[in-house]
């Protein structure tokens, strides 16, 4: 049984399909969706970051760059720490994980986020204060990102 709280699905599913279209463009909507979603205590944080308009987040590139996780390499009780959605619930997950810290978001929720800020909304680490290199090797080891905290 899934713990997923009714509507929140559909609400992935509004967030996936504006995404999909209009990327980064249509922020508003994405974050008019995306503010039902993320639970609480991310939401200060959250709002604080998406009104400071001016603040720089990471270029697209680096958006784009982020290492996509295989859906044969998702745990099927791993979920979004923005919107809480487990992976799997959707048949084409887009995750991605964060090259230093290890944190996997969904790709369109990190985006909107990383639009806005450089560093992760779980632990903070300033994602570009790393070298932007892509180790794919890592995305093996799922045991051992606790260690690192
Ligand atoms: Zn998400
Ligand atoms: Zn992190």
């Amino acid at each position: 049984m899934s713990s997923t709280p009714e509507g929140s699905s559909e609400l992935r599913a509004q967030l996936r399909e504006i995404f999909r279209r209009e990327g980064l463009h249509d922020m508003t909507a994405v974050l008019q969706i995306l503010s039902q979603l993320i639970p609480e205590s991310l939401q200060e944080e959250w709002l604080e970051q998406m009104e400071e308009t001016d603040k720089k987040g990471c270029p697209e590139s680096f958006i784009d760059s982020l290492p996509r996780i295989h859906k044969s390499k998702i745990t099927p009780e791993s979920s979004c720490s923005i919107c809480c959605g487990n992976y799997l619930d959707e048949d084409y997950p887009l995750v991605i994980r964060l090259p230093h810290c290890g944190h996997d978001f969904d790709l369109e929720c990190i985006s909107v986020w990383l639009a806005k800020s450089t560093s992760c909304p779980l632990c903070r680490d300033d994602v570009l204060s790393h070298k932007p290199e892509i180790d794919t090797s890592g995305l093996e080891v799922e045991e051992d990102w606790g260690m690192y905290g």
